[in-house]
């Protein structure tokens, strides 16, 4: 029997290099992850299917006991190559079926084919003279009844949607003719997102916070600076301190206990273990509103941003 719910805690997949995912899949499972979470855009899910498989072969899980996400690319948002995106992650994944198939962001992007590049990023041609992104005329609706195609087919048990604000989920509800199962979205202290939550959960859906240790996920890449972690601030050090956790399992920690899943990346052994070992202490409810005080609406993960800097593209999907 495959898993009936998602494990609050999966591992995040993006940045892994792919040089060393196959052996951080293999030791996140083998320390008791049962969660991945994958995407074609993250260019390692070849070397994700090498660690799966490895795991099942060596007996320390089967196939069903795992959940596996991975996120349909902007690129393939037409009808006619939704099915042939999830085929190929399917096939760099060694798998016959995912639990989870997530829309990646609300932005269709002209088509690039397989052979032309894969991943296909953001531009569509890097080696233009001056490199741009490039939209397609595709309603989200038209990816959607795409995507519920899938679950018929077979090929995924649940679908759903990523960076979806609240007047883009609400339409959803309006045409989809298969409900989402998730909604994945940006949340940590400072960026609380409480009403969308507020409103994912009423329709039903299950809330998975991406980078839910706020700033470091950005720091590598120049998105954020070492002063806006928020393990630093006093409201989390304290709670720390009180239970003899770290910072950081605190982060995670107020993140499970106020209903969402989690999907952490580390590429390190220690931390794979200290991210996951968040369930033998809790918080009190005045650390909790504490450390939900911190919001100050702060994203980091921003396409009216990053795509303006690094693809030279105005590409606004939040006010
Ligand atoms: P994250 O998991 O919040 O943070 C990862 C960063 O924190 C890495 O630099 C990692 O370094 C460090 N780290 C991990 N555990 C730590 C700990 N216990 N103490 C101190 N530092 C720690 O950020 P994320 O990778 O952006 O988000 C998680 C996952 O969400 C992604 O991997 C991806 O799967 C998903 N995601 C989805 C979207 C979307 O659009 N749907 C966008 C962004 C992310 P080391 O690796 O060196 O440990």
């Amino acid at each position: 029997m495959p898993l009936e719910k998602m494990p609050e805690v999966g591992l995040g997949l993006w940045k892994i290099a792919p040089e060393d995912c196959a052996q951080s899949v293999y030791d996140a499972i083998s320390v008791g992850y049962r969660h991945l979470d994958s995407a074609c855009d993250y260019g390692n899910e070849k070397q994700v299917g090498e660690g799966i498989k490895r795991a099942i072969e060596d007996g320390l899980c089967r196939r069903e006991d795992l959940w596996i996400t991975s996120k349909l690319w902007n690129t393939y948002h037409a009808k006619e190559h939704v099915r042939p995106a999830l085929e190929k992650t399917l096939a760099d994944l060694g798998l016959e079926y995912l639990d989870l198939y997530l829309i990646h962001f609300p932005i269709a992007q002209q088509y690039v084919d397989f052979e032309s590049r894969y991943p296909p990023e953001w531009f569509l041609d890097p080696n233009a003279e001056n490199p741009k992104m490039a939209f397609a005329k595709v309603p989200l609706s038209e990816t959607w009844h795409a995507m519920e195609a899938l679950v018929d087919a077979g090929l995924t048990r649940e679908i759903g949607v990523c960076n979806y604000n609240s007047a883009l989920l609400m339409d959803l509800m309006n045409y989809a003719n298969k409900k989402p199962f998730a909604l994945q979205i940006e949340s940590h202290p400072y960026l609380t997102q409480e009403k969308l939550i507020k409103l994912a959960k009423n329709m039903g859906l299950q809330v998975t916070a991406f980078s839910p240790l706020g700033a470091l996920s950005y720091l590598e890449l120049n998105m954020a600076a070492q002063n806006e972690s928020v393990l630093v601030q006093e409201a989390v050090q304290k709670a720390a301190a009180r239970t003899g956790k770290t910072e950081a399992q605190v982060v995670l920690r107020w993140n499970i206990q106020r209903g969402c899943s989690i999907i952490p990346k580390s590429s390190k052994l220690h931390r794979l273990k200290e991210n996951l070992d968040i369930f033998d202490f809790s918080l009190t409810e005045d650390e909790m509103q504490a450390i939900s005080a911190l919001n100050a609406n702060k994203r980091f993960n921003d396409p009216g941003e990053f795509c303006q800097a690094a693809f030279n593209t105005h590409c606004p999907i939040y006010d």
